[in-house]
């Protein structure tokens, strides 16, 4: 029985308890061009996954696209001034921008935690802190030299030109004006990982943040252009459907999309970016492997428990990496599955307000039914639920209980599409080409993980894995690392320098010596 804390109560008796909106019902605007702009369409309200209740009014563009447009011309007019500041500038700004969100970020904490429904831990300490950094490292990054100095070359006369000696040099310059399209999960975190770069390259930014939690990001406005940043340079436009998202990836001038959701609307997305052949950088969806090797000692095996079990204590599952399958050699699956088993049971459910809880809600009674769906039809396909599988007790608030599935097959619904939940299944294999071959199946290669108490045998057989990032013995990340995904998992990508090369093109200069 799953441990749940917080907002009990009896089935079908609505609770006003909870996570506390802590702006109840404010209404926003768009931000565009360093002012709040009056939303086409009104309003729609942003749902707090733990009270069910209203966070605030989000501002809804219309179907005519005129506030991105409006958004998009704000954009186009600032970046060409921005992008010929002094690097020490653009750093400067940033630098200030992180400074003020470090310093305001606690504040902001209740409205991300309302809109996210993120647990006390996550909301404080993986969120406003974490976009900080991002905005703090790409203050260093707009100083990277941007220029690639190439050797000269001796050059032949031609009837091109006359011969020589040919020097030259590439050179990064901005991209332009650069949309981006975020999911839901972690708002300001996603959106400063796009922003802090394509800032720091000299671009300017038209965000589209998700439907179910894009308040934080709108209060970003004032606050960035408080650090300092030139009007036009940020913006941000909401809307509750698809419309304004499309009408972004659909602007003539917007230079590039940057989008992290899911492979379904990234697949739309290339398809409307290239008609204008549009710059793309594709953050997608996940289907994380955690292998445990036959070679594993006691240890690593502790080490994988602890890593699988953060698909359910992070963010309720909702992480595209998350290793949401962990596959372990058949003489250790009983043993994994029994203690991961009894992991789950241990895992504090409840008001994500309560410093004690581990899980929280997930984002949308829509995201908990599809979660849910796809535990019936993995019991329905013979999958044997041994944590889990029942909804909480909990009210309001959409919870689902981690839920971990045995006797999972790789041909399993459940063992090959995203679900983006606190669900894990637990396939076991007899050798190591099975492992890569379960892996490796699914169209998804965006974060696997290797536990064996060698780390050359894990390194090698990483070298296996059809994976964009590869946690030997952990699930920790490296923030300079280049970030994103193989086959359907994304194009591109970001993280440390990475980053700043993602939102920049390489222009090449060539004169004679
Ligand atoms: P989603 O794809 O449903 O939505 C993402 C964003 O796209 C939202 O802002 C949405 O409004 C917008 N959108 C929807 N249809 C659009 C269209 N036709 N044109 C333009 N924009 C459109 O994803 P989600 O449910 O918000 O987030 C969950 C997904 O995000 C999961 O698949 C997860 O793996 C993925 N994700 C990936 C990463 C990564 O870095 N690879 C990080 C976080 C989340």
């Amino acid at each position: 029985m799953t441990r749940t804390q917080g907002t009990q109560s009896t089935q079908g008796t609505a609770s006003t308890k909870g996570t506390e909106s802590p702006t109840p019902a404010k209404s926003y605007r768009h931000w565009i061009d360093g002012r709040w702009h009056e939303p086409a369409a009104g309003h729609y309200p942003v749902i707090a996954p733990a009270t069910e209740e209203p966070v605030g009014l989000a501002p809804e563009a219309g179907a005519d696209g005129a506030e991105v447009d409006a958004a998009v011309r704000a954009a186009r007019g600032a970046q060409e001034e921005w992008a010929r500041t002094e690097p020490r500038e653009r750093a400067a700004v940033l630098d200030r921008i992180a400074d003020l969100l470090t310093e305001r970020g606690p504040a902001l904490v209740p409205l991300l935690q309302a809109e996210t429904g993120a647990t006390a831990k996550v909301a404080s300490g993986m969120q406003m802190p974490t976009a900080a950094d991002r905005f703090r490292r790409y203050a260093r990054g707009a100083l990277e030299p941007a220029t690639v100095p190439l050797a000269p070359q001796p050059v032949r006369a031609s009837a091109l030109a006359p011969g020589g000696l040919i020097g030259a040099a590439a050179v990064r310059r901005p991209v332009g004006v650069v949309g981006c399209i975020t999911s839901y999960n972690f708002p300001v975190v996603n959106l400063a990982g796009k922003a802090a770069p394509a800032l720091a390259m000299g671009n300017a930014v038209v965000c589209k943040p998700a439907p179910q939690d894009p308040l934080s990001c709108l209060e970003l406005g004032p606050l960035l252009q408080e650090a300092g940043l030139p009007d036009g340079l940020y913006n941000v436009v909401t809307g509750s459907g698809a419309a304004a998202g499309e009408a972004l990836v659909g602007h003539p001038d917007v230079d590039m999309i940057s989008f992290t959701g899911s492979t379904s609307v990234g697949k739309k997305i290339a398809e409307t970016a290239a008609k204008g052949m549009k710059r793309t950088l594709m953050e997608l969806g996940g289907k994380g492997a955690a292998v445990v090797l036959e070679d594993a000692d006691a240890r690593t095996v502790k080490s994988a428990l602890g890593a699988v079990a953060s698909t359910w204590a992070f963010h309720s599952g909702q992480i595209c990496t998350a290793p949401t399958r962990v596959l372990v050699h058949s003489s250790l699956y009983d043993e994994v599955v029994t203690a991961l088993a009894q992991y789950a049971e241990a895992l504090t459910v409840g008001d994500p307000a309560d410093p004690g809880t581990l899980v929280g809600p997930l984002i949308s009674a829509a995201q908990r039914d599809r979660v849910e769906s796809y535990v019936a039809g993995a019991r329905a396909q013979g999958a044997r639920v041994v944590a889990g599988g029942e909804r909480p007790a909990l009210k309001p608030g959409f919870y689902v209980a981690p839920t971990l599935l045995a006797g999972v097959t790789p041909e399993m619904t459940v063992a090959r599409e995203e679900i983006f939940g606190p669900v894990v299944v637990a396939l076991p294999f007899e050798d190591e080409d099975e492992a890569v071959r379960i892996a490796n199946g699914t169209p998804y290669g965006l974060s696997d993980y290797v536990f064996s108490s060698d780390a050359g045998h894990a390194w090698a057989f990483a070298a296996r894995l059809r994976s964009g990032n590869i946690g030997i013995n952990t699930v920790q990340r490296h923030p300079e690392t280049p970030f994103g995904g193989f086959k359907e998992s994304g194009i591109g990508r970001d993280g440390g320098s990475f980053g700043l090369h993602a939102y920049s093109e390489l222009q090449s200069l060539v004169w004679p010596s």
